[in-house]
């Protein structure tokens, strides 16, 4: 058969290659995968199974279920006094990464330039290049706090792109941005006239100072789109359910596409998903909570073996630099020698080079077993 140039163009997984090592491994730990080892909320999980009991099985509206819109909606009120109208302004997508998948179809022409910060979520570059359009990879610094700068955009070309593309709290940095580090971003995007595409999936875990949107800034609402979603917060990762938030005309192109391409999100996850915004912030505070332990917990240890390490704010991962150069060389001779997965960090693009990264969405005591090891191996 013959496959798509586009398809062709983008190579697998740079991860997904280290999970394969991994799978012929015995006595393995892997700090490598970007999953809550948690378990959704047990009332989540029953609203799913009570949803199945009474026969609710049938697609539901394209957009979403609107007690769901509505709770989403209400949610991005409360947090950021940021008011989206569920019937125009919401979408509630197969997890978030379909909704950052249809929003590159919708909003990409062939040829056009989408800015990537990155390091970033591999799924960026590959979604842009899929909708036929050309990433622009602008890269942050450990300098900078790997946090997105005017001087990158401008450095590499970002006036000129349609949209920029960004992701805090960051996978794989754990780097966040504040209101008042995002205003000169919002600023460069209205004087360029770029759509704002805000990937704020590990919005809930934030461990120092308050998650911002840049949404909320002057003049962004309207050219911003907001993606968040299930899997993260409340370890949801298989019901694949996440959303966007967009001004009307966006929504409805996104909907264009999801409608011929997903016709709507999974029933069974989208009763979850109601459950889950209406009595679920306790589980989430106390995931975050643990997460925060950990994350101090592996700073302070890579600290101790004299590995520098970015104070990661948010998310669930941490950014050391590589202790060799060759960052691979090292994830690969840990893994052979020690059974350690950790992910080098030029998978994740620019700036990522010369990094590892180290996910804690792993029990403690496995946690505790992986520094050790990687002690011992350092040794
Ligand atoms: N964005 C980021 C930054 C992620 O890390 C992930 C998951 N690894 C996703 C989106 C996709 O999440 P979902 O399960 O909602 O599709």
């Amino acid at each position: 058969m013959k496959i798509s140039e586009r398809v062709e163009r983008v190579p697998p997984s740079g991860i997904r290659r280290f999970f394969e090592l991994t799978e012929e491994m015995d006595d393995v730990i892997s700090l490598g995968v970007g999953e809550p080892d948690f378990t959704a909320p047990w009332s989540a999980r029953e609203a799913a199974i009570d949803s199945l009991e009474q026969g609710r099985t049938s697609y539901t509206a394209n957009r979403g279920m609107m007690e769901l819109r509505e709770a989403i909606a209400e949610r991005s009120r409360e947090r950021y006094d940021l008011d989206y109208d569920p019937d125009g302004e919401v979408l509630v997508t197969a997890g978030a990464s379909e909704a950052i998948d249809v929003a590159f179809r919708a909003f990409v022409d062939p040829g056009d330039r989408v800015a990537v910060a990155q390091p970033s979520y591999v799924s960026y570059v590959p979604g842009v290049t899929f909708a036929g359009g050309e990433p622009v990879p602008v890269p942050t610094r450990e300098a900078d706090d790997f946090e997105l700068t005017v001087d990158a955009l401008r450095e590499h070309g970002a006036a000129d792109a349609e949209a920029l593309v960004f992701c805090y709290p960051n996978n794989p940095t754990g780097a966040t941005m504040s209101e008042r580090d995002l205003e000169p971003i919002a600023a460069f995007a209205r004087e360029h006239d770029l759509t704002v595409l805000a990937d704020e999936i590990y919005a809930d875990l934030t461990y120092e100072g308050d998650h911002a949107s840049i949404a909320t800034l002057p003049g962004m609402r309207e050219r911003t789109v907001v993606f968040n979603g299930f899997s993260k917060a409340y370890a949801m990762t298989g019901l694949r359910l996440g959303y966007a938030l967009a001004p009307p005309e966006a929504i409805t192109a996104m909907n264009r596409v999801h409608q011929y391409s997903m016709l709507s999100a999974p029933t069974t996850a989208q009763h979850a998903a109601i459950d889950a915004l209406d009595n679920c912030e306790a589980q989430v505070r106390e995931m975050r909570s643990q997460y925060d332990r950990r994350r101090r917990f592996v700073l302070s240890r890579f600290d101790e073996m004299g590995i520098d390490c970015f104070t990661a704010k948010g998310a669930f991962y941490v950014f050391p630099e590589s202790p060799w150069e060759d960052a691979e060389a090292f994830a690969e001779a840990l893994l052979d020698a020690e059974g350690v997965a950790v992910v080098p960090g030029d998978v994740f693009g620019a700036g990522g080079e010369g990094h590892l990264r180290v996910s804690y969405a792993t029990g403690m005591n496995e946690l505790r077993e992986a520094m050790d090891r990687i002690e011992r191996f350092l040794d």
